[in-house]
């Protein structure tokens, strides 16, 4: 029995974690799960955004399944609960892959490109604050250390040899933001020499953005800091299918959360129209992460089947679709059967 703290999060996220739980549980793991309350679900329900019950949670499990958590734009309001729990539990490395799928029409049908993101520095480290009483001028820092580099550095090295990859790239932005930038590609450049059955690639992120719309088949493991990560990751989406299909593992070196790289989605709560997928592949992620293998390839066989079929998948995936969210759920439990 593996203890997990189940946040469900907000806008699609109760729907969408209901139907992941009710996957996971279906492929015969065994699961306690642990409820908590995290973002404006837990603002409105206990007047702050992450509960000291939430922390002493995740404090025990060291391992947390999490749904979107809205987070509001700008001045006002409180500051990002994903970022902060990615810096509590240090989970340095945010791990993105993004795979066409058979059955879902995009432009490529060869992508396969895993995304390590830093995760707890750089541009959202939260160092934020306006220079003048009239609050117009503003300044934020970007924080980049050699251990915080390194460390993300070598796990995207380290992920590639344990996922038989046969290259990483790394994309910055060393020419303009040298010190910053230019850190974390030496760092890059030192570690690469470490691995020399890697191959080792360093593109600039503007040009690797065009160079991976025109042909993301040049991507294999991507690494890079975090608000470069975060953008990339929403176009290697774009290019598979949509935020829909793309998991995400927060990584640390002794605590983990799994999640959907996409947000609330707030245009199409309560309305059965969220796609489940992504949720239930991230808790695959963590199927594997806990050692549970056989039900990570049976859920990701089931998933694969439903949704290569394209009949009982959410209207992201085929605009023809009368299928909801549930209906999509209950197809991935019949198929793992
Ligand atoms: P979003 O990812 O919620 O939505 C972007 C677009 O993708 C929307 O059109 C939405 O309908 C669609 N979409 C997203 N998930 C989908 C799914 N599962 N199925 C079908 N369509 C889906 O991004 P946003 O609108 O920029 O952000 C909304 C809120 O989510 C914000 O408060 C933001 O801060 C937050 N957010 C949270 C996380 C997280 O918790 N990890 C990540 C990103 C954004």
């Amino acid at each position: 029995m593996h203890a997990v703290t189940l946040i469900k999060g907000d806008g699609i996220g109760p729907s969408i974690m209901d139907e992941a739980v009710k996957v996971i549980d279906a492929s015969g793991v065994k699961i306690q799960w642990e409820e908590a309350y995290a973002g404006l679900a837990a603002f409105e329900k206990f007047g702050t955004p992450l509960p000291d019950e939430t922390m002493a949670s995740i404090d025990k499990t060291r391992l947390a399944f999490k749904g979107p958590l809205t987070t509001v734009v700008g001045g006002s309001g409180f500051r990002s609960i994903n970022v902060a729990l990615r810096q509590k539990y240090e989970l340095y490395a945010n791990v993105r892959p993004a795979k066409s799928w058979a059955g879902v029409k995009t432009r490529y049908d060869d992508v396969d490109i895993v995304i390590v993101r830093e995760n707890t520095e750089g541009l959202y480290a939260g160092l934020e604050h306006f220079l003048t009483p009239k609050k117009d001028i503003a300044e934020s820092l970007a924080v980049v250390t050699r251990t915080g580099s390194q460390r993300v550095i070598d796990y995207a090295f380290k992920y590639a040899q344990d996922n038989n990859r046969k290259k990483v790239t790394v994309c910055h932005k060393a020419n303009i933001l040298k010190f910053t930038q230019g850190l974390f590609l030496d760092v890059a450049r030192e570690t690469a020499a470490r691995y020399p059955d890697i191959q080792f690639d360093e593109k600039i992120i503007d040009a690797a953005c065009m160079h991976m719309v025109m042909d993301p088949s040049q991507f294999d493991v991507i690494v890079c800091t975090n608000m470069f990560g975060d953008i990339l990751s929403d176009l290697t989406a774009g290019l598979v299918g949509g935020l829909g299909l793309i998991p995400g593992a927060n990584i640390g070196n002794d605590a983990a959360l799994f999640e959907a790289v996409h947000g609330s989605a707030p245009d199409i709560a309560g309305k059965n129209l969220a796609n489940p997928t992504a949720v239930i592949m991230a808790g695959v992620m963590m199927l594997d992460h806990l050692g549970e293998h056989d039900a990570a390839a049976k859920i990701k066989t089931a998933v694969e089947k439903v949704v290569n079929e394209g009949k009982f998948v959410t209207p992201d995936l085929n605009p023809q679709s009368k299928c909801g969210t549930i209906e999509m759920g209950n197809a991935i439990v019949e198929a793992l059967k």
